[in-house]
């Protein structure tokens, strides 16, 4: 059976990074999908592993040969999601997992209306702020723009299927995974199985006459 296309968005400073991590290494059914961006990398991150690190040029390329399931500019940088790994895993029967920000997670609920949207927060503003600084990988002033930022993305909340609050890591991490769990038994991903019992009950029906 083909997988769950999961899309975990939310706030710069949220968790998502650090909850991805805790997840893939508890669980061995996520693929964690590496994102194409025109930032510069932090330190301590290595191309290929937390990013594709790219030029613009290189993106823009990409862009055009259609090799990106979405893509969206944030804070003036593009992100954007490779096609041909996604595609790959979702067929290998992974739960593939794209942390993508609220523009994209939107265009990948047009393109794959079964796909899963979840929203990580931290359970106040202040706590954002407090995990924004205390990560220390930003400046001030990108600090003051992610904020603003989270204020926009905050409007956009409602659209997301489920709203998690990442308080404590380990027992987020086992939310986010139940509420997968769940996800596999909703009716539109189980068509076949709904079909094929519709066409024994008929067909048993149909014998009893
Ligand atoms: P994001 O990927 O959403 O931008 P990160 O995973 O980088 O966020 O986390 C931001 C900061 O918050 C990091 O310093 C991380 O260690 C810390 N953090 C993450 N989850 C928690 C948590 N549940 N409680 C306290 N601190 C956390
Ligand atoms: P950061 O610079 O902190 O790594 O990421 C900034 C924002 O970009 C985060 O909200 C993150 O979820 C989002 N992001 C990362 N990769 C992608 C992607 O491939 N597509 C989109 N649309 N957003 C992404």
């Amino acid at each position: 059976m083909k997988g769950i296309l999961i899309v975990l968005s939310g706030f710069s400073g949220a968790g998502k990074g650090t909850l991805m991590k805790k997840l893939m290494q508890t669980y061995d059914n996520y693929a964690l999908s590496i994102s194409m961006t025109t930032r510069a990398p932090r330190e301590g991150e290595t191309n290929g592993r937390e990013y594709f690190f790219v030029s613009r040029e290189e993106f823009e390329k990409t862009i055009e040969e259609n090799g990106l399931i979405e893509y969206a500019c944030y804070c003036g940088n593009y992100y954007g999601t490779p096609k041909a790994y996604v595609e790959e895993q979702l067929s290998a029967g992974k739960d593939v997992i794209l942390e993508i920000e609220i523009q994209g997670a939107l265009q990948v609920k047009e393109l794959f209306p079964e796909s899963l949207l979840l929203f990580v927060t931290p359970p106040s503003a202040e706590e954002l702020e407090r995990r924004l600084v205390g990560r220390g990988t930003e400046t001030p002033e990108v600090i003051k723009q992610r904020m603003a930022r989270a204020c926009e993305e905050a409007q956009g909340m409602e659209k997301y299927e489920y709203i998690v609050v990442n308080d404590d890591l380990e027992k987020c991490v086992a939310e986010l995974h139940s509420i997968v769990n769940a996800a596999r038994n909703i009716p539109g991903r189980n068509g076949a199985f709904i079909d094929k019992i519709k066409e024994e009950l008929k067909t048993l029906k149909e014998g009893a006459e």
